[in-house]
């Protein structure tokens, strides 16, 4: 795949995802990585074809390269998820400017399906155009479940934690 932007020295996602065939943990740097991976020809499918919102974009600038934003963002469920991954070493970064704007802004289109979804290590925060739900530390094996629920004839943002769900049903990002 050729992409707009290119990686240089970034490798954000090399140390906030987890890399299963690696068994690396989510924010914890990866041991082949040396202002780039050491093992690019070998290394695993999951990392060859793991490309970030900001390596695939055509307009965001340089100043969204992750290892500079302090946090990588990527889809999943064909686009209709946004996960914003913060370095937990900058818990606050996704809240600087230019990027709270933009994240709001994405975040305009939950009332469509979509979802947006920040981690800061294990906590998860949902955000709607006009709030943030922030539902604090969340167990990979539970489930993030959010929406808008009708209340009073108005459309209330929700968002909430599922337990004890069947082995496999959790929904834990980050990972690649
Ligand atoms: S976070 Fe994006 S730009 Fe940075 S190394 Fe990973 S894919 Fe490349
Ligand atoms: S194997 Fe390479 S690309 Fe994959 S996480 Fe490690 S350093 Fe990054």
């Amino acid at each position: 795949m050729t992409t707009p932007n290119s990686c240089g020295e970034c490798g954000m996602c090399c140390k906030l995802l987890a890399i299963e065939a690696l068994d690396k943990p989510a924010g914890a740097w990866c041991g082949h990585f040396r202002r780039g991976c050491s093992i690019y020809a070998d290394r695993p499918p999951a990392c060859a074809g793991f490309h970030c919102v900001w390596l695939k974009s055509e307009r965001l600038g340089p100043e969204w390269r992750p290892d500079r934003a302090k946090f990588v963002m990527y889809t999943e469920r064909d686009d209709r998820r946004l996960n914003v991954i913060v370095d937990p070493a900058h818990p606050l970064a996704w809240k600087r400017e230019p990027y709270y704007g933009f994240i709001k802004r994405m975040s305009q289109r939950v009332t469509d399906g979509y979802e947006l979804l920040v981690c800061v290590g294990e906590r998860r925060i949902v955000v709607f155009p006009h709030e943030d739900i922030d539902l604090g530390v969340v167990k990979p094996e539970h489930k993030v479940v959010f929406g808008y629920a009708r209340r009073d004839g108005e459309q209330v943002p929700y968002a909430m934690v599922l337990s004890d769900l069947p082995d496999g049903e959790g929904t834990a990002p980050p990972s690649a």
